[in-house]
């Protein structure tokens, strides 16, 4: 068995469990029942579970589409500098 993956212009991704080589070019949208052409990916030929999938997924298109953000995260907390050794306030400072 191998994992296809179908997209309908109005609902997005689907993906079918179909035994290699049996892959139609068009199968009928889960939702609204139109046809949703094959978009051809990578074989994934194990049924991994959910999550380990979204990540993958998630990472494969954050390589082409990475997000656009609007503005720099949060500032991290400032830290304290260690002044309980001794040895640390004789470094050289810059
Ligand atoms: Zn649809």
């Amino acid at each position: 068995m191998a994992v296809y993956v179908y997209r309908c212009d109005d609902h997005g991704l689907t993906e079918r469990s179909l035994p290699i080589g049996t892959a139609g070019r068009t199968t009928d949208c889960p939702t609204c029942g139109s046809p949703a052409a094959r978009v051809f990916t990578a074989p994934r030929l194990t049924l991994g579970d959910a999550t380990r999938r979204a990540l993958i997924d998630r990472t494969e298109r954050t390589r082409d589409e990475p997000a656009v953000v609007s503005s720099p995260g949060p500032r991290p907390a400032r830290r304290t500098p260690v002044a309980g050794n001794p040895a640390l306030r004789r470094l050289p400072r810059p």
